[in-house]
């Protein structure tokens, strides 16, 4: 049959999956999706319904297959030269004239054999590792017997032969937990193997060959027993590096000589679990589009590519196939419904995301697009427990590959989801868990601004802020003590539940989803933003005011930097590039005019900026020396171990009241991977170090360090906050921010529970010996994992 492609009719579950193909098609009988939408000829079931599937579920194959057969019909009356292309093979029901009017299916005798995952499996340990598996009945299913059958293992997956999405599959660790499963006979049982990687990659078979396609991360969730899949994640090759993606499609070409044998052409997905070795094992064969066609048709249709559908549909025509070039990574998110319960599904929309603030600056540049796909058929309808409600597809990585090996999804997206139950009620001050919470939340999930407090902040004839990076956010202060800069320029902040809001009854308020849960307020900026030394300096380019604390540059660049290679992989110093250093005479008169300025309040100067070059050492001294001339305020001073031990004490001579050697993490291996130059100073010098500066400044809380709380695992911060104390050193936690344009820009930030446990954890470890968590300053808190909980805690 000569297909005619103006008649072409998409044949799947959801309208959105060929958002970004729609011109393809000329119809599209779906499940889900707008009536009438993207100008198509649409058969829409839900718009009759009212109801939304859980697709997985196969007590609804019936009445989704007579959907299907019903509408293909119905089109061929009224367009007998339709033609149907099916996201999964036709259902065995139809007949003649729908199989004849489908030319490019799987037919479903061979879509059945390929889906078996025993005998998919069991064929394809002769060439390819893959996941071991026994065949058990119900009654055969006892967690002695499978602790028997794999021995060193605690959990195990347990799946019927068929099944998709997670449904069939159920995580069992005891004898209760099997109980809740499905029995009966010829269940799947595999180990569960921890700390691997689930990876999806599609293939296309040709007549010639196969074309592996870009492979994606899954981002797969425990829920209730059940592993579910929630989206993917195509910045694999970003995050684990080309050498694994090659590794992947050559094991998929192996896979592909089996299944073009058996006569497969077309697409197929293949999934994978990949060890922390890096070995592969093969789990199963989906022969169809994936869950996750949308989102590389995204990326592929943004470099004027061929989709998924066009490649496949070139191959039943027997057209070779160009292998796609690097693409961008895209990525969806799913949001599945909880419970059986009645659902208002909001417009279909697209947004282009950026920064409020708009400070011409190299770091302020983050962009999101945002695609929310809700396949809505218009108001209320009643969504099934574990149906979509929708999905997101975003032009950035949504997860990050830990060292340990697990997915971690952008706490934002989770946030989405927790909407309901996440601050319910107006915060107090004498609630000390909800305000530790609610800060370490905020660092989390960043806050958007709205257009009333938008127009309360542009009366200050500046951006929002002066600085980037780590502590580049707003300025905010919660009831009288509880500073906090709140990410508001990095992607993830845009898609935050939290809102910064202004009335004006009540001046500014911090909303949760709609919910005003705190009032706040922004710190002014300086009082010399827009002024400018004699020499002609900016001020904000050599100094920055942190809440009370004027920070001073001197070098406005790090020894470690993006132009050697040795920049620390989350710093925007190490990236920003370089200036001159600046003259002795322009710090001081920035702490000149700190210092006359009423509004500023500074009450004590940090020296910090980079690490400094080995020349730049005595202009480091006698920087220090000028500011001490002009005041008494404390002076802090942070910098790298020196090499030459005397220099600490030419830093007590010249004036320095307080010091920090900040580890940054405690865990070498990833200290050398992460800080390729400064991750090489030893612990050993660090410990050398701290013990002589604290021969020096005796004082508790004048040594300090600090450690970076989300690029390790916990128990290495906590085991550096250990150390620290022991040697009577103050410890400070400070949270992971992805910061637009260094290395782990699209790294995923901690979640507010894990900052939470750190926090907590860390409290724990210095109540045991005397100490208290730093910093002690109230106001220095605005960018540290803190909370003020006693009276060692002050303003300078
Ligand atoms: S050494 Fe310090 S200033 Fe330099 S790149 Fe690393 S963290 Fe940033």
């Amino acid at each position: 049959m000569t297909a005619n492609m103006d008649h072409l009719y998409w044949v799947g579950p959801r309208l959105s999956d060929i958002a970004s193909i729609p011109h393809l098609f000329h119809g599209a009988i779906v499940l889900s999706g707008k009536q009438g939408g993207h100008g198509l000829d649409t058969h829409i079931l839900e718009s009759v319904t009212r109801r939304r599937l859980n697709t997985n579920n196969p007590v609804n194959d019936g009445r989704i297959n007579k959907h299907y057969i019903d509408s293909t019909k119905a089109v061929l009356k009224h367009d007998p030269a339709a033609v149907f292309l099916w996201y999964s093979a036709p259902p065995v029901e139809i007949d003649t004239e729908i199989g004849e009017r489908s030319p490019f299916n799987v037919e479903s005798g061979l879509y059945q054999r390929l889906s078996n995952k025993l005998s998919v499996r069991t064929e394809l340990a002769n060439w390819i590792d893959v996941i071991p598996t026994i065949e058990l009945d119900g009654q055969d299913i006892t967690i002695e017997n499978l602790k028997g059958l794999f021995p060193g293992y605690g959990r195990f997956v347990i799946q019927s032969t068929f099944g998709s999405g997670g449904f069939g599959t159920w995580l069992v660790s005891s004898t209760t937990d099997i109980s809740r499963v499905a029995s009966g006979y010829g269940m799947l049982v595999s180990p569960y193997m921890d700390h691997c990687l689930p990876v999806n990659q599609h293939v296309i078979i040709t007549d010639h060959g196969s074309v592996p396609l870009l492979p994606s991360v899954q981002f797969i969730q425990e829920r209730d027993g059940r592993l579910l899949y929630q989206g993917c994640d195509y910045s694999l090759v970003d995050q684990l590096g080309a050498h694994l993606v090659d590794d992947i499609s050559q094991t998929s070409e192996r896979i592909s000589r089996f299944v073009r044998g058996v006569g497969l052409r077309g697409v197929f997905g293949v999934d994978y679990l990949v060890t922390t070795a890096g070995e592969l094992i093969f789990v199963e064969i989906n022969p169809r589009f994936q869950g996750s066609t949308a989102a590389l048709n995204a990326s592929l249709t943004e470099q004027q590519c061929p989709s998924v559908q066009e490649m496949h549909m070139a191959a039943f025509q027997g057209r070779s196939i160009k292998p796609p070039g690097p693409l961008r990574p895209y990525s969806t998110v799913i949001f599945l419904n909880e419970d059986n319960d009645e659902i208002e599904l909001q417009e279909e929309r697209f947004f282009e995301l950026g920064t409020p603030d708009h400070r011409v600056s190299e770091f302020n540049v983050d962009r999101l697009k945002l695609h929310v796909l809700t396949d809505h058929a218009g108001g209320t309808i009643h969504c099934d427990a574990g149906a979509p409600r929708h999905r997101y597809v975003v032009d950035r990585p949504v997860t990050t590959i830990t060292e340990n090996h697990q997915v971690h999804g952008l706490p934002a997206f989770q946030a989405q989801t927790i909407s309901a139950s996440g601050f319910s009620e107006e915060i107090t001050r004498d609630d000390v868990a909800n305000v530790a919470k609610l800060k370490f939340e905020l660092f989390s999930l960043g806050i958007t601004v709205d257009q009333s407090a938008l127009g309360q902040l542009a009366g200050r004839g500046h951006g929002l802020t002066i600085r980037d990076g780590i502590a580049g956010g707003l300025e905010l202060l919660l009831f009288d003590d509880i500073h906090v800069n709140v990410p508001f320029k990095e992607s993830f902040s845009f898609l935050s539940p939290f809102s910064l809001h202004w009335s004006q009854n009540d001046g500014f308020s911090i909303t949760y989803g709609k919910r005003r849960i705190v009032s706040c307020r922004v710190l002014p900026l300086p009082g010399y933003v827009g002024k400018t030394s004699s020499s002609g300096n900016a001020f904000v380019d050599i100094g920055q005011i942190f809440t009370d604390r004027l920070g001073v540059y001197p070098f406005r660049s790090c020894a470690y930097n993006a132009r050697n290679k040795k920049a620390c992989k989350f710093c925007e110093i190490g990236y920003q590039t370089p200036l001159a250093p600046v003259p002795i005479d322009d710090l001081s008169e920035l702490v000149d005019e700190c210092l006359s300025d009423r509004k500023s309040q500074i009450r004590h100067i940090l020296v910090s900026g980079g690490v400094p070059s080995k020349q730049r050492w005595s202009y480091l001294v006698d920087s220090i020396k000028r500011i001490r001339v002009l005041t008494d305020m404390p002076i802090y001073q942070m910098l790298e171990p020196p090499e030459d031990m005397s220099r600490i004490e030419e830093l007590k001579h010249a004036g320095v009241d307080e010091v920090g050697f900040n580890l940054e993490l405690f865990n070498r291996e990833i200290a050398e991977r992460l800080m390729p130059g400064k991750g090489l100073v030893s612990l050993q010098k660090y410990v050398d170090t701290l013990k002589r500066a604290k021969e020096l400044w005796p004082e508790f809380g004048a040594v300090r360090s600090l450690l970076i709380v989300g690029l390790e695992p916990l128990e290495d911060t906590l085991q550096g906050v250990e150390e620290l104390a022991d040697l009577g050193v103050m410890p400070i936690l400070s949270p992971f921010r992805p910061v637009p344009g260094t290395e782990l820009a699209h790294r995923v930030p901690p979640t507010g529970e894990f900052m939470y446990q750190a926090w907590d954890a860390s409290q724990r470890i210095c109540d045991q010996r005397g100490i208290t968590l730093g910093p002690l300053c109230v106001a220095c808190q605005n960018n540290t994992i803190t909370v003020p909980v006693n009276e060692h805690y002050r303003y300078y």
